[in-house]
C-alpha cells in the first residue's frame, strides 16, 4: 500500500483520510508514504494511532462518523492479475496517471 501525495499541502487531508482507512480496513498494518516522489517512509496503525496527531485526529473522526466523505482516498490498483500494487492518493489527475512501479508499462486503475 503506497501513499502517495503531489504536495505536502495534501499532508493533512492525508491524515485525516488515513485514520478513516486505518478504522475500516483492520487487515491493513501499514502504508508506504511518499510525497512529490520522494519516499518519506512508514507510517503504520500503531504509531499512526499512538502519536499525538493520530489520537487527535481519531478523537476527531469519533466525534463524526463514519467520517468526512471529503477525507478519503481515491484507490489506483494495477491492471495485472495478481499484482498487489495498491496506492491511495488524495488528487487524482487524468493528465498525470500514476503507473505499477512493478509494471512501469501500466496505468493505475481506480478502484472502485
Ligand atoms: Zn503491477
Amino acid at each position: 500500500m503506497i501513499l502517495v501525495l503531489d504536495a505536502e499541502t495534501e499532508i493533512d487531508a492525508a491524515l485525516h483520510a488515513l485514520a478513516r482507512y486505518f478504522a475500516e480496513d483492520r487487515r491493513c498494518a501499514a502504508v508506504r508514504l511518499q510525497v512529490q516522489g520522494k519516499p518519506l517512509g512508514y507510517l503504520n496503525r500503531g504509531d499512526f494511532f499512538s502519536a499525538p496527531t493520530g489520537t487527535r485526529l481519531g478523537e476527531a473522526q469519533g466525534a463524526q462518523l463514519p467520517g468526512s466523505p471529503a477525507y478519503s482516498f481515491i484507490r489506483l490498483a494495477c491492471p495485472v492479475e495478481g499484482c498487489e500494487t495498491l496506492v491511495l492518493k488524495i488528487h487524482y489527475d487524468e493528465q498525470d496517471t500514476p503507473r505499477c512501479p512493478r509494471h512501469p508499462d501500466k496505468v493505475l486503475q481506480i478502484v472502485t
